[in-house]
């Protein structure tokens, strides 16, 4: 927009009536849920979207936490009704972002964060430019693993493949609005950086709204 020597309005930011659309991806271990909850906790209010999934429940999940478990035929219902903003196969399982949470969460005003893996990521971006994309990386490959290992919730060959899927998300971060490095120990600076960049981005001057 040209700078101009004149204003119509004396208010320089109106009430915002619309919320904006977050991205945040991360390689299966890397601490994108730690990092959303410590956000929840210092205060800050935005949906996370709870995605449609065929896989089945592992130990500890329950209908709605952290998915929607629903049939494959459900899921292809959805598909063809185009209730599904994003829709991918990641690790054998289908996922999918139901349009209806994001469009009424967003048109209430509030933000809404998308955990999307990278190849839903670059579907968000084609058909929504808007969206800001957040990558959130572990510091390194050997870190990841050790997570990973930690976590045990894969057989020997799922984890094998977590990780050899992990090394190929890592190198596409480079087209991401954002890189958070979530280092051992340091998950504190990575919710900061988070935040910041959540914080930073309502105060465009233009700020991203999307269309759905
Ligand atoms: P998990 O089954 O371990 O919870 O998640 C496996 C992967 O699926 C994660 O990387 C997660 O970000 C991704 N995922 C979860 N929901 C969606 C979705 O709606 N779309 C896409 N593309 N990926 C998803």
């Amino acid at each position: 927009m040209e700078p101009t020597a004149e204003r119509e309005s004396t208010t320089l930011r109106p009430a915002e009536k619309q919320g904006l659309l977050f991205v945040l991806s991360a390689p299966s271990g890397t601490g994108k849920d730690s990092v959303i909850e410590a956000l929840k906790r210092q205060g800050m209010d935005f949906h996370v979207v709870t995605s449609v999934t065929t896989r089945a429940p592992r130990p500890g999940e329950s209908e709605g936490h952290p998915y929607h478990f629903i049939s494959y035929e459900e899921f292809q219902q959805l598909v063809v009704n185009d209730e599904l903003i994003e829709y991918a196969n990641v690790h054998g399982n289908w996922y999918g972002q139901p349009r209806r949470q994001i469009k009424e969460n967003l048109a209430a005003g509030r933000d809404v964060l998308l955990k999307v893996d990278v190849q839903g990521a670059a579907t968000i971006r084609r058909k929504i430019p808007q969206a800001i994309l957040i990558f959130l990386a572990p510091e390194t490959q050997e870190e990841l693993a050790q997570r990973l290992s930690r976590r045990q919730t894969e057989n020997a060959e799922q984890f094998r493949r977590r990780l050899a899927d992990a090394a190929n998300e890592l190198a596409q971060y480079h087209w991401y609005d954002y890189l958070v490095i979530n280092r051992e120990g340091q998950l504190a600076q990575a919710v900061e950086q988070v935040r910041a960049i959540m914080i930073a981005e309502h105060c465009r001057v233009q700020p991203r709204y999307v269309e759905l």
